[in-house]
């Protein structure tokens, strides 16, 4: 730690997401409530946890990308750790959110030549003045030994909180690409603080292939 960084920490200490209590990221009492994802009891291709032995969350639908792992639920305390984190700018958070996803990815360990965070658009890089995945994913692949691919991906379009699920699979139809002089690696995990509809996810992923990745597979610290 800096000098810096040890005086903020004095100043304003960084506090639990789930309790409030100063000092650490997570408490370890609220860190036993996490809503954490049991990967052994979730689906393999959408990453939601299974009631039974079928998907009900990804029934009839196709993804670009052929699995997918979530961390934990979108819930307390984990939710309100992604809000600090990405909405109030509280950059502390990013070792707590990428550990727990490093860790929920040690199943793929071999399997990715290269980690990718999906790319913040414009907009949403100057609304927040930080590229929030990238954090994350440096986690990932270090916690993977496997490199983290840069400028693989670029967004073209903005992004889509408004639209529903429709609109949202339509829209990220060349919502990103690829550059034309990129190096693309065979087997490329993408990654993202939240999966919602995996329609981001699955335009990430279509221009990946579409380049010439074999299979991209995608993990985000929390399901919505
Ligand atoms: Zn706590
Ligand atoms: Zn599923």
């Amino acid at each position: 730690m800096g000098v810096l960084e040890v005086l903020t920490e004095i100043i304003s200490p960084v506090r639990c997401a789930g309790c409030g209590l100063p000092g650490l990221a997570l408490c370890p009492a609220c860190s036993a409530t996490a809503p954490l994802i049991d990967p052994q009891r979730s689906c393999q291709r959408c990453g939601a946890p299974l009631q039974g032995r079928e998907c009900s969350e990804c029934a009839g639908r196709t993804f670009a990308f052929s699995r997918a792992i979530c961390a934990g639920r979108l819930e307390p305390p984990l939710s309100r750790a992604v809000t600090f984190y990405k909405d109030a700018a509280e950059r502390r958070y990013a070792s707590l959110l990428g550990a727990l996803l490093a860790e929920a990815c040690e199943c793929w360990r071999g399997w990715p030549d290269v980690v990718c965070a999906l790319p913040p658009t414009r907009t949403a890089l100057l609304r927040r003045g930080f590229d929030h995945t990238d954090a994350i994913a440096r986690f990932v692949a270090s916690g993977l030994d496997v490199p983290q691919a840069s400028l693989l991906l670029v967004a073209v379009r903005d992004d889509q909180r408004q639209l529903g699920r429709d609109a949202r699979f339509a829209n990220v139809a060349g919502a990103f690409t690829v550059p034309q002089d990129a190096v693309v690696p065979r087997h490329i995990l993408v990654v993202d603080d939240v999966l919602t509809t995996g329609a981001t996810f699955d335009g990430a992923a279509r221009a990946l292939r579409a380049a010439g990745a074999v299979e991209v597979r995608v993990a985000a610290v929390a399901r919505a």
